[in-house]
C-alpha cells in the first residue's frame, strides 16, 4: 500500500469546530470506503490560537502543516477578538499559513445546487445548471505591492505583477479548463492598466500552450455585470487578487448560500489548503445549526486537486447532490417544504448517501 497521506485539520473559531468535526467524520469514511489510507491530526489556530498558545498560529503549526500533504481550515475570527490591534488578530494566522506554504491560486468553484435554486436572489432560469470556477492570484498584486503608503493629504498602492507570477496562475487557470468545459475568460483593466496589459500579454502566450482551451479577455467591470446577468456564459474565469476578491464574492451569491461553497488555495505542486468560503458565523455558533457542506464540499476539492482523485472527490459530491435532492436542509438553505437537519444529521447524511 502507498504511504498513507497527513491530513492537518485546523478547526479554528465559531462554527469553524463543528464544520471540522463534519467534514473529519466525511474524509475518513471515504477515505476507508476506497481504501485511500489518511492519517489526520488537529492543531489550533486563529482567536482560540491566541488564547491558549499566545499567537494567531505557533510556528510549531506552521512546521505541521508543511509536512502534511494537505490542510483543511475551518474559520478564523470572532467578536472576542475584534479589539485586538490588526498585527495580532485571529486572521493574521490565516495570511501567515497562505504566506508560509506559499499559496499563489486559490479556486472557487459555484454552482447551482438541485432543489436550492430559488435561494438564489437570481431567477431560477439564470443559475439553474451553473458551474464555474475563479481562479484567483493570491500572493502578488495591489495587496502585496510595494511601494505603499499613507499620508496626511495622499495615499497609494502599488498594483505589481512579474512574468513569473502571471504564468504559474495562468497555468493552473489553463489546466483547470483543460479537466472542466475548455473555456477560460482571463479578466483584467488592460483599457486604462499597465499591470493589466502586461498580464493580457503573458495570459496569451501562456494560451500557446493550450491550443484546445478558448481564451477570451474581459474588462473585470464587464465582467462583474456578466456574472449576473448570464453567469453560464462562463467555465473558468482567471484573475489577479484584487480583481478576483471581488469577482468571487459576486460569484458566491450565485449559488444561494454561502454555507455550500467550498474553496482551495494551492502551491505550485497543488498541495492546498482547503477551507469553505464562510467565515466563523458567531451568530448561529454553538447551536448546531451551521450548513456543514462547504466544509464537505472543501474535502471534495481536496482529492480532485492535491490528490488527483477525481472519483473519491465525485463520490463525496454525488453524495450532497442526492442528500439535497431527498429535500433535507439546514436552516440556511431550506424552504417550507425542507426536512430540518442539524449540522451533525447533516453530515451523517451524507456517509449515509456514500454507502
Ligand atoms: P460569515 O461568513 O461568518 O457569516 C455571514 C452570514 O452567513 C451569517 O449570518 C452567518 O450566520 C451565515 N453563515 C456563514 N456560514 C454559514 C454556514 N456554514 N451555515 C449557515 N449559515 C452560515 O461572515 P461574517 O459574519 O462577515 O464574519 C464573521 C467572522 O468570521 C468575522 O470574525 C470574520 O473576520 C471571520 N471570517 C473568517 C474567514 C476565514 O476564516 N476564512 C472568512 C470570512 C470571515
Amino acid at each position: 500500500m502507498s504511504k498513507s497521506k497527513h491530513i492537518l485539520f485546523l478547526p479554528g473559531d465559531g462554527i469553524g469546530p463543528e464544520i471540522s468535526n463534519e467534514a473529519n467524520k466525511v474524509l475518513l469514511y471515504v477515505s476507508q470506503k476506497h481504501d485511500f489510507d489518511v492519517e489526520v491530526s488537529d492543531r489550533l489556530i486563529g482567536g482560540i490560537a491566541i488564547d491558549e498558545e499566545g499567537s494567531p498560529i505557533s510556528d510549531s503549526t506552521i512546521e505541521i502543516a508543511k509536512e502534511s500533504d494537505a490542510v483543511f481550515l475551518g474559520g478564523v475570527g470572532g467578536p472576542k477578538w475584534d479589539s485586538l490591534e490588526p498585527a495580532n488578530k485571529p486572521e493574521k494566522g490565516l495570511l501567515k499559513i497562505r504566506s508560509e506554504l506559499d499559496l499563489f491560486a486559490n479556486l472557487r468553484p459555484s454552482m447551482a445546487f438541485p432543489g436550492l435554486e430559488d435561494t438564489s436572489s437570481l431567477k431560477k432560469e439564470v443559475i439553474e445548471g451553473l458551474n464555474i470556477l475563479i481562479v484567483r492570484e493570491l500572493t502578488g498584486g495591489i495587496y502585496f505591492g510595494t511601494p505603499r503608503e499613507i499620508k496626511s493629504d495622499s495615499a497609494f498602492n502599488t498594483m505589481i505583477y512579474s512574468t513569473s507570477e502571471v504564468e504559474r496562475i495562468a497555468e493552473v487557470a489553463f489546466k483547470s479548463a483543460m479537466k472542466r468545459g475548455k473555456k477560460l475568460c482571463s479578466v483584467d483593466k488592460a483599457n486604462v492598466l499597465e499591470v493589466s496589459e502586461f498580464w493580457r500579454g503573458i495570459v496569451n502566450k501562456v494560451s500557446k500552450k493550450y491550443p484546445e482551451v478558448k481564451l477570451e479577455h474581459m474588462l473585470v467591470d464587464n465582467a462583474a455585470m456578466q456574472l449576473v446577468q448570464n453567469p453560464k456564459q462562463f467555465d473558468v474565469i482567471l484573475s489577479s487578487n484584487l480583481f478576483g476578491d471581488i469577482l468571487s464574492d459576486i460569484s458566491s451569491i450565485l449559488s444561494g448560500s454561502i454555507g455550500m461553497l467550498p474553496s482551495a488555495s494551492l502551491d505550485l505542486n497543488s498541495k492546498g489548503l482547503f477551507e469553505p468560503v464562510h467565515g466563523t458565523a458567531p451568530d448561529i455558533a454553538g447551536k448546531s445549526i451551521a450548513n456543514p457542506l462547504a466544509g464537505i464540499l472543501s474535502i471534495a476539492m481536496m482529492f480532485k486537486y492535491t490528490f488527483a482523485n477525481e472519483t473519491i472527490s465525485l463520490d463525496i459530491e454525488n453524495a450532497v447532490e442526492k442528500v439535497l435532492k431527498d429535500g433535507f436542509a439546514t436552516r440556511d438553505i431550506a424552504n417550507e417544504k425542507s426536512k430540518l437537519v442539524s449540522t451533525s444529521e447533516m453530515g451523517d447524511l451524507v456517509i449515509e448517501k456514500l454507502k
